[in-house]
């Protein structure tokens, strides 16, 4: 048995369909009797009708969650919270929501009861991220950890197919890259092919059926599992891939993991053949990173770079951060690994299989 340091992180998990019925009891463990209820304003009616669920516990309803969490909307969520007096941030929505409230908690300390509604993962992360002036900065906070996370799955039926394909696929990448992670431990191994196996089983009948309940409640159960491999362990390469093309081309960031994936795990087959054998038993699969392209391609997702707004000129910058500043990775990124980076690239714009 290999050595390595374990780190549980403290959240509580209420997990079921109609668990949202539980909102107000939760609010109240927090100590909490003012939440101020964040979301997108997509998601306001949501937002609405949980405030009104929560009745004197609500301060209200602030609907201006943004991609990638701007400084200038995180200050004024941060007053907004202080001005109506917010006991607790409850962010309903995706990654987007709740890092708004995670802004918020690492400015003021104020708990947050996230109540995720894609597979994004953040609500198990005590990562944030801010971007100012295009660019973004992320860091790690115990604070901005939600401190309960309600997960109803009957709330991800709305989520439109497409989004929830993608949405799956950015979820299964965190574990993917978990099972390689330099600080990895077998429980988040555990977690991971679990996860995994979980989304990958569940995306074709949410393609079939989007209100297929049984299939939303698996894909949500995955996301939480692989939010934890998230929170837990490093990132790799196909993360900081995905962060330069989501932070410097602005490309949508559940797409773009589902595009890269395959590509960055076929680079790193070799160095990391145990977590290879990990994914290919979670998708069965004959080969990890072909079953990933099969997986996002027969459900309708984008396959390539180039649909989903990147230009090729764009592969040569993106090749230059990627090697300047990179993570740790179990096939070495380096100058020298230029090269075959640029091929991935090239793969993943054009829409290649990955490369073998
Ligand atoms: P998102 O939160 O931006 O949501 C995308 C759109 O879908 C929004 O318009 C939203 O309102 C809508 N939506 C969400 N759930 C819906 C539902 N059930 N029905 C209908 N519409 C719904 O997208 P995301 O992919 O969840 O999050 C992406 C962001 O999260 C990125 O900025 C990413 O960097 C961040 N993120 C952070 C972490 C972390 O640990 N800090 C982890 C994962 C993602």
């Amino acid at each position: 048995m290999r050595s390595f340091v374990y780190n549980g992180q403290p959240s509580r998990v209420v997990f079921g369909a109609g668990s949202l019925q539980y909102l107000e009891r939760e609010v109240s463990l927090l100590g909490a009797t003012r939440a101020i209820v964040l979301c997108t304003p997509e998601q306001q009616a949501l937002a609405e009708e949980i405030a009104g669920r929560l009745g004197s516990k609500s301060a209200g309803v602030y609907p201006k969650a943004q991609m990638h969490v701007p400084v200038e909307t995180a200050n004024a969520a941060i007053a907004e919270a202080k001005r109506v007096g917010a006991d607790c941030a409850l962010a309903v929505g995706g990654g987007s929501t709740t890092g708004l409230g995670k802004a918020i908690a690492l400015q003021s300390g104020l708990p947050i009861l996230a109540v995720p509604t894609t597979y994004a993962g953040s609500e198990m992360t005590p990562i944030w991220g801010m971007t100012e002036n295009g660019l973004k900065k992320t860091g790690r906070d115990a604070r901005v950890l939600p401190r309960t996370v309600i997960y109803d799955p009957g709330l991800t039926v709305s989520l439109p197919v497409d989004l929830s394909v993608t949405s799956a696929m950015n979820a299964i990448a965190h574990a993917a890259e978990g099972l390689y992670a330099q600080d990895s431990n077998p429980v988040m191994d555990l977690m991971a092919e679990e996860g995994i196996r979980a989304l990958a089983q569940a995306i074709p009948k949410i393609k079939a059926d989007p209100a297929d309940m049984h299939a939303r409640g698996n894909a949500l159960y995955g996301a939480w599992l692989c939010g934890t491999v998230l929170g837990n362990v490093g990132m790799a390469l196909h993360h900081k891939l995905c962060h330069t093309l989501g932070g410097t081309l602005n490309l949508p960031h559940a797409q773009v993991h589902t595009v890269v994936l395959p590509h960055a795990i076929s680079y790193n087959a070799a160095a990391a053949p145990d977590a290879m054998r990990r994914i290919e038993r979670a998708l069965q699969a004959d080969d990890a990173s072909l079953g990933l392209y099969k997986l996002a391609k027969d459900n309708g997702a984008p396959v390539a770079l180039r649909d989903i707004g990147m230009k090729s000129e764009d592969i040569d910058r993106v090749v230059e951060i990627a090697v300047q500043n990179p993570y740790w990775n179990p096939r070495p990124v380096n100058p020298e690994a230029a090269g075959a980076l640029r091929a991935l690239l090239q793969r993943a714009w054009e829409g290649a299989p990955p490369a073998p």
